[in-house]
């Protein structure tokens, strides 16, 4: 990212921010928004060309060769594929974790390459969560002081923070488990956690990876459920990466990555499937090391 000046980072946080209510409000009250296309309108996240490529060493590996996509406002949407094809890659250059190589990316019609760090810091804070299997719990922290963190970290006072995490936890069905630590909560109840945690900034969009991973199938489809029904009652944009077909199996589209290009796409009309499946990651992974999650909290939402 190039240097910025204060006024201009202002300027352009001001522009941010002012499409972020407008699509926040879900219509559009100025001359200004007749500017903006349809695409951008109705469009959640577009990309265009995207190359990713990893140089290691002497070598350079593609990961993302020239992908296009597009995930409209209030779509749940799988992208599935063999392990390696890039599906997280993917994932890590449309939030904005990861520069692209090439290309572009939109997030509701603003161009993330014209924004600073710490635009694209507070963009997520503001307006994404995550829920990956291993951005998970710190241990030493209750449920709510769990679910609290995204918001202490964009600044929001301590007793809305509480207020809103509690009220996070309410959707999630876990008033009751707010003050237990993850270590006395199952790997449902865990995850589950995690998404009062991805919920409770109100974001427009919530990226899954592998978010049923480390869940047996009767959490998982409890966990899938739940995320469908926040879909269709709040109109949650979510867009889940998996290598498991019963996830796409319930979402309105599945798009189909191979070797870092997407080779097709599909609109099953099914439920979740993930009857018989068992635990495919194991459960240790539910609560992290504190010092990794410091760390991821710090990377997905900066440090306030
Ligand atoms: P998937 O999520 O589908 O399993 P990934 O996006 O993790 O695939 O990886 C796609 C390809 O990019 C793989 O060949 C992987 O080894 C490579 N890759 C991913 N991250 C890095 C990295 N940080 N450095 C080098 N290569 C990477």
């Amino acid at each position: 990212m190039g240097p910025t000046s204060g006024s201009d980072d202002t300027q352009q946080g001001d522009h941010v921010q002012n499409q972020m209510v407008i699509e926040r409000n879900g219509h559009m009250n100025d001359s200004r928004s007749a500017q903006m296309s349809e695409s951008a309108e109705q469009k959640m996240i577009r990309a265009s060309g995207v190359v990713k490529e990893y140089r290691t060493g002497t070598s350079t590996l593609q990961a993302l060769k020239g992908v296009d996509f597009s995930v409209t406002k209030g779509e749940m949407v799988a992208v599935m594929g063999p392990s390696g094809c890039g599906k997280t890659t993917l994932l890590n250059c449309l939030s904005g974790l990861d520069d692209v190589t090439e290309g572009q990316v939109w997030l509701e019609g603003v161009d993330l390459a014209t924004l600073s760090d710490k635009q694209r810091t507070e963009s997520r804070a503001r307006r994404m969560g995550f829920i990956f299997q291993v951005y998970n719990l710190l241990p030493v922290l209750s449920a709510i002081e769990n679910v609290e963190l995204p918001l202490l970290v964009s600044g929001v006072k301590s007793r809305e923070a509480r207020d809103r995490s509690r009220e996070a936890l309410r959707t999630v069905g876990l008033e009751q488990w707010a003050t237990h630590r993850p270590a006395e909560l199952s790997g449902g109840q865990r995850q589950r956690v995690t998404i009062a945690r991805a919920l409770v900034n109100n974001p427009a969009i919530v990226w899954g990876d592998e978010p049923t991973g480390a869940l047996d199938s009767t959490n998982a489809t409890e966990i899938l459920t739940l995320m469908r029904e926040l879909n269709r009652t709040q109109g949650l944009t979510l867009v889940l990466v998996t290598h498991d077909p019963g996830v796409g199996a319930g979402c309105d589209r599945i798009v189909r990555m191979r070797d870092g290009e997407i080779v097709g796409e599909e609109r099953p009309s099914g439920e979740f499937g993930l009857d018989g499946l068992g635990v495919t990651h194991g459960t240790e992974d539910s609560v992290q090391m504190p010092s990794r999650t410091a760390q991821l909290t710090r990377e997905l939402y900066g440090q306030g």
